[in-house]
């Protein structure tokens, strides 16, 4: 039995955290789809095009990895993918409630679907993509926490805003 999970968030952008998730779930799953959440009520600095195709793009090395974008619910995303697994990051206490909160949800909306979580590589257990954005914002060097095609498409959004 082909066994596929599905790996939910809004990737905004892509860090070298989630990464690091990537390529371990893809070494446990068969199948490995990434859902890029189009959240209109997020407004998000990547439209999710753009984060799409990041993602495609540093993950093309991977042959058993999926980019795909998703909107409504999560239940509803997995039901459509045959996926019964859900991955998610676990950083710090802080992730902890709100995760618990989420996968508890989703198990009561559907029984079947499980949460699987992946506790983060200690060296980028610090990192987050607002904390990314931020520091882009003003121009710092974000080469420690993103791929260089990330990096350079985090320059060309802030000047194209100046
Ligand atoms: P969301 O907005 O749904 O939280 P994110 O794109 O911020 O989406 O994160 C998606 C998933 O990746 C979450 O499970 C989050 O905990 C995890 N994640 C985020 N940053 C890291 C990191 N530095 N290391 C490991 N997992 C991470």
């Amino acid at each position: 039995m082909m066994r596929t999970a599905i790996y939910p968030g809004s990737f905004d952008p892509v860090t070298f955290g989630h990464l690091d998730i990537i390529h371990r779930a893809s070494k446990i799953f068969d199948h490995l789809i990434v859902g890029v959440l189009s959240n209109q009520s997020k407004q998000p600095l990547f439209a999710v095009e753009e984060r799409v195709d990041m993602l495609r793009e540093v993950v093309k090395e991977l042959p058993n990895v999926e980019i795909t974008s998703f909107s409504g619910l999560l239940v509803d995303f997995a039901r459509a993918c045959n996926s019964q697994v859900v991955i998610r990051g676990l950083r710090a206490i802080t992730d902890f409630e709100y995760e618990l909160q989420m996968s508890q949800t989703n198990h009561i909306m559907n029984p079947d679907l499980d949460t699987v979580f992946f506790t983060t590589d200690l060296k980028y257990s610090y990192l987050s993509s607002s904390t990314v954005r931020e520091v882009a914002y003003f121009h710092g060097d974000i080469s420690a926490f993103v791929p260089p095609l990330v990096e350079q498409e985090m320059h060309k959004k802030f000047s194209d805003m100046k």
